[in-house]
């Protein structure tokens, strides 16, 4: 049988659904954008450590799926990244845990409040900063407020642009507060950085015979939407096309353009072997960028470079046309109802998917990106 299916972006879901597809004999052809594959994940080489293109990118996974997919592409070495938030000048975890109400409280005061959380939390549990702040207790309160106030308020703000109340709450989920002195950024059972970088993942999946790789291509050119109907270079495909880029940019705008966030990314080599003490510092109460992440504390094991390279992230929104690239859909109820009407839509024009951050619109990790794209990959197999 004659199976074919397009894909449009090299990213990491573009590829996962092209390796999967390719492994289950379908003739799959990939366009991509720019000059390279990648996509967010893209990274290079600099002296023995990756600088990612795009921001940091940490993997992390409790999925086996996810896990042993990608371990067919890369090995990976241990890696559990902490992060810390510069307080005036002092450094304290993030998630803030125990550590840092000790750091920031007086002594009697923060063994008070410890037992407190316990008691009402129980020990070591992750609490999102939206459950602690509707907690009546006023003195869980008033912790609360003070954890939002030094963490969250000002680092979100700059993140999205948005109060926190506009923003879905499922965001701070990602970075709980912790009843006890657990350290570290993420809690699954896999945490592990691809000893080659995240780009040769992405070209290791890509390197199959039964996958051909367009780079320089801009779909836009070559797809069109007329009706119901899904047309390359005029003619209306008759296999599946999986779209990774901006729904509203394939689909004409028409109800209107769906807002993405994205950042400016200031990147320097400094001339030192360690710059700062962590992989990445958060800067939640003062500075305009977020935070700054100096690459070779978690991209090799260890590095043996006499300089090294930092970025500091602007977030800004997303302007069509720009040089910038989207990078995170915005997690609030409006643009969630402008991507419904698209995905609504979409689904009436056959052999039409989207997929990925951007496809779908949706705040995911890298392993819920694998896993979404293997479920795309496998309706399409059948
Ligand atoms: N966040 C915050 N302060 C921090 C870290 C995170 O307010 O110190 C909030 C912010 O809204 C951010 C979200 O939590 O967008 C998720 O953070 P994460 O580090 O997971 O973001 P990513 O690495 O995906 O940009």
């Amino acid at each position: 049988m004659n199976k074919k299916a397009l894909i449009v972006g090299a990213g990491l879901s573009g590829a996962t659904i092209a390796r999967t597809l390719a492994d289950n004999g379908f003739k799959v052809t990939v366009w991509e954008k720019e000059n390279e594959v990648g996509g967010a994940i893209a990274d290079y080489k600099k002296d023995d450590y990756f600088v990612q293109k795009h921001g940091p990118h940490l993997f992390h996974t409790s999925s086996e799926s996810a896990y042993s997919f990608l371990s067919r592409f890369t090995e990976w070495f241990d890696y559990r990244h902490t992060v810390r938030a510069d307080v005036d000048g002092k450094y304290i975890p993030v998630p803030f845990n125990f550590a840092s109400l000790e750091a920031l409280y007086p002594e009697e005061k923060a063994r008070e409040i410890a037992a407190r959380l316990t008691e009402t939390y129980g020990a070591d549990a992750a609490v999102s900063i939206s459950e602690l702040r509707e907690n009546p207790d006023p003195d869980i309160k008033e912790f609360a407020e003070f954890v939002y106030k030094t963490v969250f308020e000002y680092y979100s703000f700059k993140q999205w642009g948005l109060d926190m109340g506009a923003i879905d709450p499922a965001v701070f989920k990602r970075v709980p507060v912790r009843t006890g002195y657990r350290d570290g950024y993420f809690a699954d059972k896999y945490q592990a950085m691809p000893t080659l970088g995240f780009s040769a993942i992405i070209e290791n999946m890509l390197s199959d015979k039964n996958i051909i790789v367009e780079k320089g291509v801009d779909a836009l050119t070559r797809l069109k939407v007329d009706g119901n109907k899904l047309l390359l270079d005029e003619k209306e495909v008759d296999f599946p096309v999986i779209y990774t880029g901006c729904p509203d940019e394939l689909l004409g705008g028409k109800y209107g353009w769906l807002p993405y966030r994205t950042l400016r990314f200031d990147f320097e080599e400094k001339k030192t072997a360690n710059y700062q003490p962590f992989g990445v510092i958060n800067y939640t109460i003062g500075e305009k960028f977020t935070r700054i992440s100096e690459y070779k504390k978690f991209t090799v094991k260890e590095s043996k470079a006499p300089t090294s390279v930092i970025v500091r992230e602007y977030p800004q929104a997303f302007e069509r046309g720009s040089e910038l690239s989207p990078y995170y859909p915005m997690p609030t109820a409006e643009a969630k109802a402008v991507y419904a009407k698209y995905k609504e839509y979409a689904d009436k024009i056959k052999n039409l998917y989207f997929s990925g951050r951007l496809g779908g619109y949706v705040y995911v990790n890298m392993d819920r990106a694998v896993d979404n794209a293997l479920a795309l990959a496998k309706t399409l197999i059948g």
